[in-house]
């Protein structure tokens, strides 16, 4: 099987939230997509082990954001790479509060849907959760962030645990190119040498010990 073919899928780049007991929890995913119009639903693939798809199937709802080409790799950092159990996501950004309670950003954000859980299947590693949207909110006019632009401007990676995890291939070392340091964690590559002792990824938040030369 040809596996380059599945790159070809395009995708938009999205936080997914959700709010149960005292915390707010989310992540990022690329796989938010609206399945029908009436009503209007959505699904989202989730890796079954995050603590963000736990806290949608706790509280029976979730929030979708549409982020824009303006969010950075702090942002994709924090949301895609850090635990929402360890650290308040959102306490560094603009944000909103849904009639659910499941917050939201409103900065580097294009829209919001905040949906009720109607209908989950398990894939395997990951599951697919369908909402239904009950509320619905245009954030800016800015251009929004796909998955391709996220590759090849913002140069970011994808955790393993990503149901369309590609190894992350745009992060690769460029040949003949001075030498670089790559980050185990997100696969992150620093451009120049020496790494400085107290560099810190900008995707994933670790520090230098977590980089290796390449
Ligand atoms: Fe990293």
């Amino acid at each position: 099987m040809d596996v380059q073919a599945l790159f070809k899928l395009s995708y938009g780049l999205y936080v997914i939230s959700a709010h149960s007991g005292e915390r707010d929890y989310g992540c990022i995913a690329n796989t938010l997509q609206q399945v029908t119009a009436e009503p209007p639903r959505l699904s989202v693939a989730l890796n079954r082990n995050s603590v963000t798809a736990k806290a949608i199937l706790e509280s029976g709802h979730f929030c979708g954001t549409v982020l824009t080409e303006t969010a950075d790799l702090k942002l994709i950092g924090t949301f895609g790479f850090q635990n929402s159990e360890a650290v308040d996501k959102f306490a560094a950004f603009s944000t909103g509060t849904d009639e659910n309670g499941a917050r939201y950003l409103t900065e580097h954000a294009a829209a919001r849907y905040s949906c009720k859980v109607v209908d989950t299947l398990d894939l395997g590693t990951h599951l697919l959760i369908v909402g239904q949207v009950e509320e619905a909110e245009t954030l800016s006019q800015e251009p929004v962030m796909t998955y391709d632009y996220y590759y090849r401007v913002v140069k970011g990676g994808t955790p393993p645990t990503a149901p369309s995890y590609r190894g992350n291939a745009s992060a690769a070392p460029q040949p003949g190119k001075k030498k670089q340091w790559r980050c185990k964690i997100c696969g992150y590559v620093y451009d120049g040498d020496p790494l400085p002792a107290d560099f810190v990824c900008p995707i994933c938040g670790k520090g230098a010990d977590q980089f290796e030369p390449v």
